[in-house]
């Protein structure tokens, strides 16, 4: 296992890339630590892939280092890395007995028979593939063939860091919640470094105790699952992790006055002073009905199950909110508050309230 550490990365898949728009990768410097369960989460086309393809060795940066434990290996081969990267689609070989597929990434590196029978049998008990170590990989399904794609990637216990690349994509929906927690508890077992790259924020806040969210070629924050939720350092993560994301809102701010549609709110602390554009953000779950401040008026209401969650107008604006119990009439105009200590001002999409009573 290493540290894994990205510095001052950038790359390109344009021959003479000049703006930040030729770059898949606009500046990365990351640090991954050692037995960590990381999750990278973004929308397609965002750079997951390419960033893992650099830290495997597939690609070479346009610029930067990869360093793993302080050693650069940049322009290291992938098979001298020690790396176990499972991709979107599986990688077999058909003709194989599972079993062989499995016992594959040992034999290649000499370890003696015994010991392979017991890795092999272990990985293949744990993702449920006991009993078909002895049939050949090409007659199984998409999903049975992506497992032994996964528990090549798992099988050994001497790598740097397993990488799963979209993993579930051909996954049985029901089996994708089993495959995911079983993943987690692996990583509890031999606690190697984890990076597990998807576009899917369930499975990115189940799996991982560190999330890397990235849009754009870059990483907006990183945090554990209830930092992301909580306090979102970008306007990018409040949209993209919750159901339904955080209210973007257009806000006035003089001071330590901020307003919204007019009427004054309360926000967490004091905005750091600038230049560019400002909005108000704040969760549904943190927008409450009967009491407060602004009004607004129902004009959508959809149950989800637990809660429903209500669109309201406030002046020329429209928010969201969430909420229990019984459900207003459309037309009603109630009154509505913002949870303060939950509420942020962000300038150019960055958060630039700080929380009371401290500096993050
Ligand atoms: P993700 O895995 O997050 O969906 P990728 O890393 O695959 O994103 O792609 C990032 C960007 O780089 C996208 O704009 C994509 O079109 C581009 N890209 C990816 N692979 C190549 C390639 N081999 N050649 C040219 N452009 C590529
Ligand atoms: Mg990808």
């Amino acid at each position: 296992m290493a540290k894994i550490t990205l510095s001052n990365l950038r790359h390109s898949y344009e021959a003479n890339p000049k703006t930040d728009q030729d770059y898949a990768l606009k500046q990365i410097d990351l640090d991954w630590d050692d037995g960590g369960a990381y999750a990278l989460l973004g929308p397609s086309g965002c750079g997951k892939t390419t960033l893992l393809n650099i830290i495997s060795g597939l690609l070479t940066p346009t610029q930067g280092q990869v360093l793993f434990d302080g050693r650069d290996v940049t322009h290291l081969p992938p098979d001298k890395r020690e790396i176990a990267q499972v991709f979107q689609f599986p990688v077999i070989y058909d003709t194989m007995t599972v079993y062989d597929n499995l016992a594959f990434p040992l034999r290649n590196r000499g370890m003696d028979e015994a010991t392979v029978k017991q890795r092999v049998t272990s990985i293949a008990e744990m993702l449920e593939l006991g009993d078909a170590l002895n049939r050949r990989a090409a007659g199984l399904s998409p999903d049975n063939k992506q497992k032994i794609s996964m528990g090549r990637g798992l099988v050994r216990e001497d790598v740097n860091v397993i990488m799963f690349d979209e993993p579930l994509t051909v996954i049985d929906p029901h089996l994708k919640w089993k495959l995911r927690s079983k993943l987690k508890e692996l990583h509890q077992r031999v606690r190697a470094t984890m990076i597990y790259v998807t576009h899917d924020q369930t499975e990115a806040l189940t799996f991982a105790d560190q999330v890397v969210v990235m849009d754009a070629g870059e990483i907006v924050q990183i945090g554990t699952p209830v930092e992301l939720f909580e306090r979102p350092a970008h306007i990018f993560v409040g949209h993209f992790i919750g159901s339904p994301g955080m209210n973007v809102l257009p806000c006035d701010v003089q001071g330590d006055t901020v307003r919204f549609e007019g009427v004054e709110v309360a926000i967490e602390g004091p905005v750091k002073s600038g230049e560019g554009d400002l909005k108000l953000g704040v969760r549904p779950e943190y927008v409450s009905l009967g009491d407060g401040p602004l009004r607004g008026e129902v004009i959508h209401v959809a149950d989800v199950g637990r809660h429903n969650v209500i669109d309201l107008r406030i002046g020329q604006s429209q928010v969201r909110a969430i909420a229990e119990g019984a459900v207003p009439p459309i037309g009603q105009v109630m009154a509505v508050a913002f949870r303060h200590d939950k509420t942020r001002v962000y300038r150019d999409g960055h958060i630039v309230s700080q929380p009371a009573g401290g500096a993050v």
